[in-house]
């Protein structure tokens, strides 16, 4: 399991590589990425945290991108949707997915001390979850796996 988000990295190319990979990802499967779903997943992308619909709305408003709340909420369903974003229900918030255009089981993990969000990759055929839903025949379509916590970075500033 890779795990991006506590660790100290190259956001820069982080963030550019996230958007070039989403803007190939609707080319390659004839999806709009209007400049409002671009706009959010690039808000989305400036930092490893969680936002809040509301938030994000702030700064479209701020932009000049419209102030309508359907605005937000129409290209954050598309992001989830397509699974270049994560909503976080826990947190009832969104964070931008760092494995997009790939099928995955994400594995959302949140440090309560500094709000750090990082996003790691569960096995899809060795979870209790998947074992429950083939001995029931569920087909499942998406998960999501939540965990809060203590980042190593907090636990290292010492304790919290
Ligand atoms: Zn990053
Ligand atoms: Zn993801
Ligand atoms: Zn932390």
């Amino acid at each position: 399991m890779d795990t991006i988000g506590f660790d100290h990295h190259d956001h820069a190319a982080c963030k550019s590589g996230g958007i070039e990979t989403v803007e190939r990802y609707c080319a390659a499967h004839g999806l709009n990425l209007t400049p409002v779903r671009r706009r959010v997943l690039e808000i989305l992308l400036e930092e490893h945290r969680a936002l809040g619909a509301y938030e994000i709305l702030d700064r479209l408003r701020e932009e000049g991108h419209g102030s309508q709340p359907p605005v937000a909420y129409r290209a954050l369903d598309f992001l989830t949707k397509h699974g270049f974003a994560h909503k976080i229900e826990r947190l009832n918030a969104f964070t931008a997915c760092s494995h997009p255009g790939e099928a995955h089981a994400p594995v959302i993990l949140f440090c309560r001390v500094c709000e750090a969000v990082a996003e790691g990759v569960a096995d899809p055929h060795r979870g209790n979850l998947e074992r429950v839903a083939a001995e029931t025949g569920f087909r499942i379509e998406r998960t999501v796996t939540e965990a809060e916590g203590v980042c190593s970075n907090c636990q290292r500033n010492g304790p919290a």
